[in-house]
């Protein structure tokens, strides 16, 4: 019998081949942005590539892109890679190109460049055609966001730099950043997750002691490591020291690791997953926020990790809040479970997710009208009603658009609202007739708000 599940090979695929690209303008520029621009995105991955995108699209090409990395998704693959991921987690359908218009996507890129990819990978080409669920290379992903970085001159437009204040006016917002100074008529607000750090408690707050790190730093190549988290930045972590030859110590919080293809439950990709967030309040969004973005593993991890568990590699503390972390002198680093069990290892990995990035800092508090964590945002143009000129896209406009919204194609879905929105009040502020709508979500919204 044929069971169709798919198999760990899947996780595995070449990196840095030689893709032919378009010709690129330098990204990370040391010189500084023009003082004035239409519009000015703050971050430049994956959400702000696909804004900047758009944008061009929209005949709008006065951006300004700040980031701190200065080169476009630097941080996206940095994290990555420093995990060894090979793959993604989101399939051929979720990409940064642009709705709407007849432009190169993920699938037709990687399939005009067929002759440079493996079997495996020309398979999972076939299951995207076919509407299955698939895998992508993240080598394929790169090449193409270098693509799309280059066609819509978005490397050109993109400047290193840390933004430590936005201040939206009645006609402007002014970007504040470390050695220089951009006023816009509109900014968009990309800046993604920081890694959640573990609470105080564990050893008393401040960065963690000698033989402890997080995910998104070096992890040394050690024989026993202990790796605590149920996602999979801590399932890439205990891979790789697995494939190291090394023994693992796993604490997982919940009775059992969750295996599943996408983070989020899929329905949240599609319209009908949308408009059952859209049709409930603010509490029962919140409710559905918790129940459908759940630390979980992609599936292909799962025949490697139950081996390892059967051979005795691998030890899942399964069920086991952690109570402390500590650098036991002499002993070396340990987890101590709130069962009382300690863990020891030759070093410790805290892999404990990440929060979204909501404009705290950057926009004055009242701009951002926080509320359990999360913007006050129009539902229609996903603007900060307390600041019309401010748009967000990423994780932040999760109260919005659903669980999805912190993925790359809820970026999709909100880019489509927020280049839409953008380009009408600017096409308003020039005095020029609001253009036909084709069906993009009006904005009149935002024009009512920011006159
Ligand atoms: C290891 C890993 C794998 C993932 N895989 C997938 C996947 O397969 N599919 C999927 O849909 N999602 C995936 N995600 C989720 C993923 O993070 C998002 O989909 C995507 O990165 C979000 O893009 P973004 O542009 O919002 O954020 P980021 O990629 O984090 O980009 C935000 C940028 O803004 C910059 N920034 C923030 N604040 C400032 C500031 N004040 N000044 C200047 N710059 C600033 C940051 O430095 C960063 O460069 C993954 C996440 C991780 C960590």
């Amino acid at each position: 019998m044929t069971v169709f599940v798919p198999g760990p090979q899947l996780l595995e695929s070449p990196r840095r081949r030689p893709w032919p690209l378009l010709p690129a303008a330098a990204a990370g520029r040391s010189d500084s942005p023009p003082r004035t621009a239409d519009v000015v995105v703050v971050g430049a991955g994956p959400a702000g590539l696909a804004v900047a995108s758009a944008l061009w699209h929209h005949g709008v090409q006065d951006v300004v892109l700040v980031d701190r990395a200065g080169r476009p998704c630097g941080r996206f693959f940095g994290r990555i890679d420093l995990l060894r991921q090979r793959v993604l987690r989101s399939p051929y359908e979720h990409h940064p190109g642009v709705e709407g218009y007849r432009d190169c996507e993920l699938m037709d890129f990687a399939r005009l460049h067929w002759s440079l990819l493996t079997a495996v990978e020309r398979r999972e080409i076939r299951m995207a055609q076919a509407g299955h669920r698939s895998v992508v290379p993240v080598d394929v992903f790169e090449a193409y966001c270098a693509h799309l970085v280059s066609s819509h001159r978005v490397g050109e437009r993109t400047w290193q730099g840390t933004v430590r204040e936005l201040l939206p006016s009645a006609d402007a917002v002014t970007l504040r950043a470390d050695g220089f100074e951009v006023a816009a008529r509109y900014a968009v607000l990309c800046p993604g997750e920081e890694r959640r750090n573990a609470p105080d408690a564990w050893w008393g707050g401040g960065p963690p002691p000698d033989g402890i790190g997080y995910w998104d730093e070096p992890v040394p190549d050690v024989g026993r490591l202990v790796v605590v988290g149920s996602g999979l930045s801590a399932a890439h972590l205990v891979a790789n020291a697995l494939a190291g030859g090394g023994r693992v110590h796993w604490v997982v919080r919940r009775t059992e690791e969750i295996y599943q293809c996408a983070d989020v439950d899929s329905t949240f990709f599609r319209p009908e997953g949308r408009a059952r967030f859209d049709s409930v309040g603010w509490r029962d969004r919140l409710d559905l926020m918790g129940r459908y973005r759940r630390a979980s593993v992609m599936f292909e991890f799962r025949p490697g990790f139950q081996r390892a568990e059967a051979e005795g590699r691998l030890t899942v503390h399964r069920g086991q809040a952690v109570a402390g972390v500590a650098d036991e002198a002499g002993a070396g680093p340990c987890v101590r479970l709130a069962d009382g069990t300690r863990v020891f290892g030759d070093y410790v990995a805290l892999a404990l997710g990440t929060t979204p990035s909501i404009g705290k800092g950057l926009l004055p508090a009242k701009a951002i009208g926080e509320r359990d964590g999360w913007p006050d945002l129009d539902g229609r143009t996903l603007a900060y009603r307390a600041a019309p000129r401010v748009f967000a896209v990423g994780a932040l406009a999760s109260m919005v658009l659903g669980p999805a919204a912190r993925n790359i194609d809820g970026h999709r879905v909100a880019t489509a609202r927020v280049a839409a929105a953008v380009a009408e009040c600017l096409r308003h502020d020039r005095g020029a007739p609001a253009a036909a709508r084709n069906g993009a979500p009006a904005s009149n919204g935002a024009l009512a708000h920011v006159r």
